[in-house]
């Protein structure tokens, strides 16, 4: 049997989860691997892509905190890395008004700045949009888009920068529990951590159910529609919340590109070991008409659509926390992008027993068997 390297940390998963979490545990220190399956932001994995949607604009206080958090975390990342990875230009909100006040009283709860804008107000901020007779919005200028292309490769030449041993296109096949320290097999490689972090997004539950961790996680494939708009990029981004059964709409603009837009749902079932995601041109033309009713201003010309995975918990809260000597680190639940480095230092303060957020943690209500019924998405 091949002798096991020693390292503190072994990170399964080099998604944004497993990126940030390598990056802050190197930062503290530890001596950290991260391993990941097929190449941090493969295709088909969750944190592919160019573009995410960034926002302060949520209705839970902890979420706020994270976001405002992520904000000063990427801005520090781009200094260290030299890359331009935000693209603020703002977001406006719209969906029915308690959701939107619900938002607004708590992002002002946390000190941050949102107000509400009236049709009027909502029309010169985006000339594009069709405002609904009466309709008030909120607008804050803490949204947009992250450059989620550039961020992930900040966080991976941070990550080694800060002595963190990173393995490409080495598959975990199992993790030993048992003797004093835990051992994480991936083929001949044999790596001893004292903690082991799974951050392995869709495939979390490949490695979990052998460790006897059984979670309601619901992988699901989401497609994202890049307008041929490139007169549009300075526009802010926008969400559309609860409007119909199919959930909401939201969309960002993406330097290079033009404007992103996407239904707030997973379409399809995922399958582990689809090597490619093809487009639905059915939800491309759904989008597209959305667009002619409600940003009828912005060009129904589609350049690419996309799939990529997202994986769902029951309440759309993510999962961090610890079970012994692993520490749990996924259930993006479709909104962890944004949260980058912030993830990171709340993986590691969580495994260091700093902080145990009741909204993350394994024994929620939420994530109990007989309550795994798939929440509608209010993120
Ligand atoms: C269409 C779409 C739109 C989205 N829009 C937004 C948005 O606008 N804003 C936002 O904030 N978030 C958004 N998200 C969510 C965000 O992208 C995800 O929350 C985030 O990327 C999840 O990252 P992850 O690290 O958990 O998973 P992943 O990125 O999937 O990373 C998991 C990694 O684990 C590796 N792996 C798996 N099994 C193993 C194994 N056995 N051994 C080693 N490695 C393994 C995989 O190769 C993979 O790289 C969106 C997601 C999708 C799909």
């Amino acid at each position: 049997m091949t002798p096991a390297q020693t390292f503190d940390c072994a990170v399964i998963g080099g998604g944004v989860f497993g990126l940030a979490t390598a990056l802050e545990l190197a930062r503290r220190k530890r001596k950290t691997v991260l391993l990941d399956r097929l190449g941090s932001g493969h295709p088909v994995t969750s944190s592919t892509g160019l573009s995410r949607s960034i926002r302060i604009a949520y209705d839970q206080p902890f979420y706020v905190k994270l976001a405002q958090d992520a904000l000063r975390a990427w801005r520090d990342l781009e200094a260290a890395t030299g890359r331009g990875i935000l693209h603020l230009t703002g977001q406006i909100d719209l969906g029915p008004a308690a959701k939107l006040q619900a938002i607004h009283d708590t992002v002002r709860a946390q000190g941050g700045a949102i107000r509400a804008a009236d049709a009027t107000e909502l029309r010169r901020l985006m000339p594009e949009l069709k405002p609904l007779a009466g309709e008030i919005g909120l607008y804050h200028a803490d949204g947009g888009t992250v450059l989620a292309e550039q961020g992930m490769l900040a966080l991976a030449a941070a990550a080694a920068q800060a002595g963190a041993v990173l393995h490409q296109r080495e598959r975990v096949t199992a993790i030993e529990l048992g003797a004093a320290r835990p051992v994480v097999v991936a083929g001949p490689r044999r790596i001893s951590a004292e903690r082991v972090v799974i951050a392995a997004g869709p495939w979390s539950t490949a490695l979990l159910e052998p460790i006897g961790i059984d979670l309601p996680l619901a992988p699901s494939v989401a497609q994202v529609t890049f307008l041929d708009a490139p007169d549009q990029v300075g526009r802010p981004g926008i969400a559309e919340w609860e409007t119909s059964a199919a959930g909401g709409v939201y969309g960002h603009p993406v330097p290079g590109v033009g404007y992103k837009i996407a239904f707030d749902a997973g379409s399809t079932g995922w399958q582990p070991d689809v090597t490619d995601w093809s487009f639905d041109p059915d939800e491309e033309c759904r989008i597209l008409n959305w667009l002619k009713q409600r940003l009828p201003g912005m060009p129904a010309r589609a350049r690419l659509s996309q799939r990529h995975p997202w994986t769902m918990t029951p309440d759309a809260d993510f999962i961090v926390d610890n079970r012994g000597p692993v520490t749990l680190a996924c259930g993006c639940a479709g909104h962890a992008f944004k949260f980058g480095p912030a993830l990171g230092r709340l993986v590691a303060d969580v495994m260091d027993g700093a902080l145990h957020p009741p909204e993350l943690r394994l024994d929620r209500p939420a994530l109990q068997r007989q309550a795994s019924a798939t929440a509608p998405i209010v993120r």
